[in-house]
């Protein structure tokens, strides 16, 4: 079973990425270092509920 995940930029708040996660491997947020291209630099992105 596979989840698909909405991350967002936590500086612009915006949703710039969607991804996947097994549901039963991983328990906790999501939390990545991606490139925003609002930003236009790299930022930390956090899953949305
Ligand atoms: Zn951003």
């Amino acid at each position: 079973m596979r989840e698909i995940v909405t991350i967002r930029c936590e500086e612009c708040k915006r949703r710039n990425y969607t991804t996947t996660r097994n549901k039963k491997q991983q328990q906790e947020k999501i939390e990545l270092k991606k490139y925003c291209r609002f930003c236009q630099k790299h930022t930390l992105h956090k899953e949305i509920k």
